[in-house]
């Protein structure tokens, strides 16, 4: 049994907290709010008094928070994680934040002898449920090492990416790439269907053809072909616009500091903003196929 501290209880956290209290670990779980913290607790955890109190008597600390801000502020502010934490103790930021912040906190980390890996994942809110999340990982051999058999606990498929922040690279990029290629088959299944070719013909030709894409494979955004996509569904989120367009800001503000040309990164994040800008982000992230078809 390890003593494991964990911050961040939201859609992702309490699911991910769930799943370590059931492998038999003690979790103390720490949010800002009471209600989060209660269902964790319903779950299995215990709950945390304060900072002091979650992480210092803790082997491990995970975090699962909504952006860099907040990472920085829970690990290294005033009342944050650093000041508390025992000796040896490992940290997981889980979160998706920038790269910037993220080799920035494990650098802190580290400065103060301890061990810490980025760790965000792909597989949503049902993932983190079902503990088959897919972690992609930075930092040193040796802390992935100590890392591994928590994330062995929420997650199915658990990849070293290379060092610190590296596995936010590869979240990014990932998610980046997934935007385009969304964006790029919502307007090949509208031009056929303008030109007269259903959505189910179309389907059937181009999964076999060289615009074969899992956006069109497994998520097709024309309803009809894939019958657990969200487009059956009314586009009921499933990834959600925003968490997409969250993915696209992180990719450009990396993609500008890396002076990397992402023409395409760009009009994705542009796309994304119209769907914000319309107030149809809370729509899964493949209806910005009402975008394309003028339906929004
Ligand atoms: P969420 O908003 O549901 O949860 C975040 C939690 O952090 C909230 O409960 C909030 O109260 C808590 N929090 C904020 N500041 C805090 C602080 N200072 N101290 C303690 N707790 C604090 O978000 P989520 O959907 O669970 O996403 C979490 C992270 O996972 C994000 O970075 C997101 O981009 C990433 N992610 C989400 C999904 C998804 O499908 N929801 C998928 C992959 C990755």
């Amino acid at each position: 049994m390890t003593q494991i501290a964990f911050i961040g209880l939201g859609n992702m956290g309490l699911g991910m907290a769930s799943n370590l209290a059931k492998a038999g670990h003690e979790v103390k779980a720490l949010d800002i709010s009471k209600d989060a913290v209660a269902k964790a607790v319903d779950a299995g955890c215990i709950a945390a008094k304060n900072a002091k109190d979650a992480v210092e008597t803790a082997d491990v600390v995970v975090t699962m928070l909504p952006a860099g801000q907040h990472v920085s502020l829970v690990y290294a502010g005033e009342d944050g994680v650093f000041g508390y934490a025992k000796k040896g103790a490992v940290f997981i930021d889980c979160s998706t934040i920038d790269v910037a912040t993220a080799r920035d906190v494990i650098a802190q980390a580290e400065a103060r002898g301890f061990a810490m890996i980025d760790a965000p994942v792909s597989g949503g809110v049902g993932g983190a449920a079902a503990g088959t999340l897919t972690f992609m990982c930075g930092g040193t051999e040796s802390a992935f090492d100590c890392a591994k058999p928590i994330l062995d606990a929420m997650g199915k498929n658990i990849f070293h990416a290379g060092d610190a922040g590296n596995g936010q690279v590869a979240k990014v990029c990932n998610n980046m790439l997934l935007g385009i290629h969304m964006i790029g088959t919502c307007e090949a299944f509208n031009l056929a269907e303008k030109l007269g070719l259903d959505a189910q013909t179309f389907f059937d030709i181009s999964r076999t053809a060289s615009g074969q894409n899992w956006s069109m494979t497994s998520y097709c955004p024309a309803p009809g072909p894939v019958e657990s996509a969200p487009s059956n569904r009314d586009y009921e989120a499933g990834f959600a616009a925003a968490m997409m367009l969250k993915d696209l800001r992180l990719a450009q503000t990396a993609a500008s500091k890396a002076k990397a040309a992402t023409p395409l990164g760009t009009q994705a994040e542009a796309i994304y903003s119209l769907m914000e800008a319309s107030g149809n982000d809370g729509l899964d992230f493949s209806g910005v196929m009402k975008l394309i078809n003028g339906t929004l």
